[in-house]
């Protein structure tokens, strides 16, 4: 596609909730880009959702979308274990991708769509939402800057109530991905890395079924990330958590950051800086709604050469992370990271 072009055309791959309830608003709201299309495994739930959400064409068979030469992009948002398939499909019709997190359920399948991606030349995102917050962006800047001096310790609060609209396969099929270590603690590990800026080097992490998920999943877990150098970040996540705020801390030598709900879809939140006994609120940039901040970003990145606001390399890492806390959860044992990662020459 020539990079002169000037109105990307979208293809929804998924009649989603979130695509739904975000990513189209997202996409249509950019001068530069609109949804033009939509793939269903099922032709009525095509139909009707193109009808609902005003897309003017519905596919139930993703090859012929594909071929269809209008789409430039594709916003992958059906259940993990589909978006390899999907993503390889899209690659290899040339087409970029945007795909939700987890990119995958193993590191072969995603470092495959990687792989497709680079071959075809195509630009390839992970919608991983968080770190496009203006919050998140704040806590980054103001880490770099050295306010807080030497970051020792994080914890994120990410126990939540999964609304009932969304209690399916989450909670009931583990093939296609679901429990709340791939839904949400691979969130936590991308948000960490990016406000950190450094890398997991091992988790350990211990879950439990709490009344939501079918017997043998998770609806519920807390776990330490180690990360380079020796910083610490206590996670708790769940489904299962109906009156807690979210949030996110980091503590230095020289400060802690408090950022209050922030753990959220919505463009909200604040960031407290406190030293000693005083307390000082951050003067945030105003709030840009975390989808259209990622999409506007994708944009740029097909239309100018830069790169998506959470790349492929990104969802990669933040699957490593989320597929060890598993394994830990699963073992009892503290499980490496990094070591799987270089061990595949992730850099
Ligand atoms: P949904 O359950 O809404 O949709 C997933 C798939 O389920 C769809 O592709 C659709 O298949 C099928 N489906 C949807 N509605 C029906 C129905 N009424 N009957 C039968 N099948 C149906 O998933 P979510 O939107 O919650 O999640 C989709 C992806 O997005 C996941 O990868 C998830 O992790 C990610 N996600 C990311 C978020 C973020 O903020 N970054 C937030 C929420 C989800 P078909 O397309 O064939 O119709």
């Amino acid at each position: 596609m020539s990079k002169t072009k000037k109105e990307l055309r979208w293809a929804l791959i998924g009649a989603s909730d979130i695509a739904k309830t975000r990513m189209i608003n997202a996409i249509n709201s950019q001068p530069n880009s609109r949804v033009a299309a939509v793939f269903s495994s099922n032709a009525d739930r095509a139909t009707a959702y193109a009808a609902d959400n005003k897309i003017p064409k519905a596919f139930d068979n993703l090859k012929t979308l594909l071929d269809d030469p209008e789409i430039d992009v594709v916003y992958i948002s059906t259940t993990n274990d589909l978006h390899r398939d999907q993503a390889l499909a899209a690659a290899s019709a040339g087409k970029h991708i945007l795909c939700e997190k987890p990119l995958a359920l193993s590191l072969d399948d995603a470092q495959q769509m990687l792989k497709a991606a680079q071959a075809a030349n195509v630009v390839l995102g992970t919608n991983h939402h968080l770190r496009n917050a203006v919050t998140h962006r704040t806590l980054r800047k103001l880490i770099k800057e050295g306010v807080i001096g030497k970051p020792l310790a994080a914890r994120v609060f990410h126990a939540v109530y999964l609304p009932p609209r969304l209690q399916g396969w989450r909670l009931s099929r583990p093939e296609a991905g679901g429990g709340v270590i791939l839904d949400i603690t691979v969130h936590d590990a991308d948000t960490l890395r990016f406000v950190l800026d450094s890398e997991v080097e091992d988790i350990l992490a211990r879950s439990a079924t709490q009344g939501l998920a079918s017997s043998g999943m998770d609806d519920a877990v807390m776990g330490v990330m180690y990360f380079r150098g020796g910083v610490l970040a206590q996670f708790h996540d769940a489904f299962t958590v109906k009156h807690a705020p979210t949030g996110l801390e980091v503590h230095g030598t020289e400060g802690s950051l408090f950022a209050v709900d922030v753990m959220t879809q919505d463009p909200v939140g604040r960031v407290v800086l406190r030293r000693d006994n005083e307390e000082t609120e951050i003067k945030l940039d105003p709030p840009e709604d975390l989808y259209v901040h990622s999409v506007r970003h994708f944009n740029q990145a097909v239309l100018t050469g830069t790169q998506p606001f959470a790349t492929g390399v990104d969802g990669l890492r933040s699957l490593a992370i989320a597929l060890a806390a598993v394994e830990s959860a699963k073992s009892g044992r503290r499980t490496p990271v990094q070591e799987q990662l270089a061990a595949r020459e992730v850099h």
